[in-house]
């Protein structure tokens, strides 16, 4: 199965030029020019990278990264920023971001680092770590944190903590 990125990048000649550049190194590449179509596609998509520029209309790119962890999507994100700030850098990491290139760029490094953020998680993170709002649960490790405080539980409380972060949203029978 080909890899799927979305790229979510307001200005034409950028996206188009990433867009074009990714499909021909072998990728599926979506483009969309705003945040919240963006953040929609991300959410239903099943895209296993999303490039997200920082200044977007509609939701900006922190936004849409931030909405994306709170529903436990865990793909990875690579941000694109205009401003090489510290504290725009910083921000995104904590948000969740897995990198960041601070425009201008250029394709070659766009594409190298896309290829090392594939590499590292080939839904890696997905598999063994679950998120939902400020509650973490590390499958590998039978770990569970609130707001990055330890939690104890029993393995069935676990066992059930799981199921419903697994199906988080919908309504589950008691039993
Ligand atoms: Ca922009």
């Amino acid at each position: 199965m080909r890899v799927k990125i979305l790229i979510v990048e307001d200005e034409p000649k950028t996206g188009e030029y990433l867009r074009q550049g990714l499909s021909e190194a072998g990728y599926v590449a979506d483009l969309v020019p705003h945040g919240t179509d963006g953040l929609h596609m991300a959410l239903h998509g099943a895209y296993d990278l999303v490039i997200l520029d920082v200044m977007l209309p509609g939701l900006n790119g922190w936004q849409v990264l931030q909405s994306l962890r709170e529903r436990g999507l865990q793909m990875p994100v690579l941000f694109l920023t205009a401003r090489d700030q510290v504290e725009d850098r910083v921000k995104g990491l904590e948000l969740g971001a897995d990198d960041y290139l601070v425009k201008p760029f250029s394709f070659a490094e766009l594409l190298a680092r896309v290829r090392i953020i594939l590499r590292r998680s080939p839904a890696g993170n997905e598999s063994t770590m679950l998120r939902v709002a400020d509650l973490e649960l590390d499958l590998r490790r039978r770990r569970v944190s609130r707001n990055g405080k330890r939690v104890d539980l029993t393995a069935k409380e676990f066992g059930l903590l799981e199921l419903l972060m697994r199906r988080h949203g919908e309504v589950l029978p008691r039993s």
